[in-house]
């Protein structure tokens, strides 16, 4: 078998974290079984469209390399790819339908289906639709549609039947049809439902596995009676377990916060990004959480896939993302950093450029390490590139590194300075700086943290940054005397 995935969102609102999962599972099912995935936009409820969001998926897909290989960008020939533009395609179906006896004209009014909906929720009944228009004679449906009046077209749902599907996750599924509602299949603006339309659509696009959220699981018997009505084989379903929040709440569907976009946004790196989400929801039975694409594509079964909610959460995402930066070599980190600027802060790009290249090279390779987000390196280097103006002077002390006062900060700045001088060119690495200043400071019987704090400090005017000796690296000996004795002036 050919296998064909598809992702197939409605263009309402932003991409969310939890349905970029379900594009990266079913991208990674795909590839694994050298298949094909497809994208469609199912944008037949017109009422809820947004305008620009199709525009914006396909640019956050392509942000995160997760190109269809089939879909609007790139027709093949399964298209079109819109549900607005297979209008025609649906009309046809439906005639099918009904010539078959599967389904049937509705023309109950709005204010009729309303009172029938309230009479059963007074009787605690569940409300569904109580057949009346499915026994009309068939003079008397072509009556009302010779007047034009305004009708839907309902599923003739079979009585007493059991339907089942087998899905890959939850196992075997099977649901009486008396709990299912003869339900709409075209509405009576003329556009179909999705739930007809999206078995239409998997049927003629050949997919052979439906891989979506389990908000779907209760819609799927409604599927299959259809592809049954058909007399089409159905495809395989696998439904994916909700992506929760950290109060363990279903994570909510408006908020930005949540969107994929913002995550970029964020400057979180996009192999971090599927790395982590690639984890929430499926096991990869070893202990190991860093999985380049092709590993992922080389692991990922969908049997794996466990059927209870994951929780997401930013904190591992950073995590994640320090991973990934920290091992990435720097001019790529480099080159990354400057196009997510050219994006999100043009001006800082500018500023950069104007700097020594290799200055914000050897700050970045140093930083790397700790940055969480590429998004923190601007806050977490102005000083680099600005000598601090205040001198924070209840900063250089610190009791507990046994700095209780100024007359003790003056002491160690000027010992730096002192060494600082001795040495007359720029150190070559942090290890020769540490060589150095280990040796001198033993000689002046000091601890180190007593030293280096305010070495740090003064460097810094921050009160967290990388530490003293690699802040001397990074700074070079010129800008490191010049800072010290600068802080010396203004203490004494
Ligand atoms: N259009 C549906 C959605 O936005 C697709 C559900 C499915 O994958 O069948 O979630």
């Amino acid at each position: 078998m050919t296998v064909v995935t598809r992702f197939a969102p409605s263009p309402t609102w932003y991409l969310h974290i939890w349905s970029l999962r379900t594009v990266l599972y079913n991208y990674l099912y795909s590839k694994k079984n050298n298949g094909k995935f497809m994208l469609r936009v199912e944008d037949t409820d017109q009422s809820r469209l947004v305008e620009g969001s199709v525009e914006n998926l396909l640019l956050v897909l392509a942000s995160v390399w997760l190109i269809p290989d089939e879909g609007p960008n790139n027709p093949g020939d399964k298209g079109p790819y819109f549900q607005s533009e297979r209008l025609d395609i649906y009309n046809e179906h439906m005639k099918t339908l009904l010539e078959k006896d599967k389904a049937y004209h509705c023309f109950c009014s709005s204010e009729r289906l309303d009172e029938l909906r309230a009479e059963q929720k007074d009787l605690w009944l569940p409300t569904r639709y109580d057949g009346n228009c499915r026994f009309m004679e068939a003079f008397e449906v072509q009556k009302k549609l010779d007047e034009g009046c305004s009708h839907t077209i309902r599923l003739k749902v079979p009585k007493n039947k059991k339907v089942s599907f087998q899905d890959m996750i939850r196992g075997k599924i099977e649901v009486d049809t008396k709990d299912i509602d003869d339900q709409v299949l075209m509405k009576s603006d003329g556009f179909p439902t999705y739930h007809f339309a999206v078995i239409v659509d998997d049927h003629l696009m050949e997919v052979s596995h439906v891989i979506r959220g389990e908000e779907w699981v209760p819609s799927t018997p409604k599927h299959v009676l259809i592809y049954e009505a058909f007399e089409w084989e159905q495809p395989i379903f696998a439904h994916l377990p909700l992506l929760l929040g950290k109060s363990k709440k279903k994570l909510s569907k408006r908020e930005w916060d949540v969107s994929v976009e913002s995550f970029l946004e964020k400057w979180y790196l996009p192999e971090a990004i599927l790395n982590y989400i690639s984890l929430l929801g499926w096991n990869p039975k070893t202990t190991e959480e860093i999985f380049s694409m092709n590993e992922l594509i080389q692991r990922f079964e969908l049997s794996d896939v466990h059927k209870s909610g994951a929780v997401f959460e930013e904190e591992r995402l950073e995590w994640f993302n320090t991973k990934y930066m920290s091992s990435m070599d720097t001019d790529t980190l480099y080159n990354k950093l400057m196009t997510y600027l050219r994006r999100y802060d043009n001006t800082f790009k500018e500023f950069l450029e104007s700097q020594d290249e290799s200055y914000v090279k050897t700050i970045l390779s140093e930083l790397k390490t700790r940055l969480r987000r590429l998004s923190e390196f601007r806050e977490l280097t102005d000083f680099f590139f600005e000598n601090p103006t205040d001198t924070d002077t209840e900063l250089l002390i610190n009791p507990k590194m046994k700095i209780p006062d100024l007359a003790t900060v003056r002491k160690w700045l000027e010992l730096t300075k002192v060494i600082l001088e001795k040495q007359k060119s720029n150190f070559e690495s942090i290890d020769q700086i540490k060589e150095v200043f280990i040796a001198e400071i033993k000689a002046a019987e000091m601890k180190n943290g007593q030293v280096l704090w305010p070495v740090r400090v003064a460097l810094s005017m921050k009160k967290f940054s990388p530490g003293a000796l690699e802040l001397l690296y990074i700074l070079w000996r010129e800008k490191s005397i010049e800072r010290i004795s600068k802080v010396l002036k203004d203490i004494s």
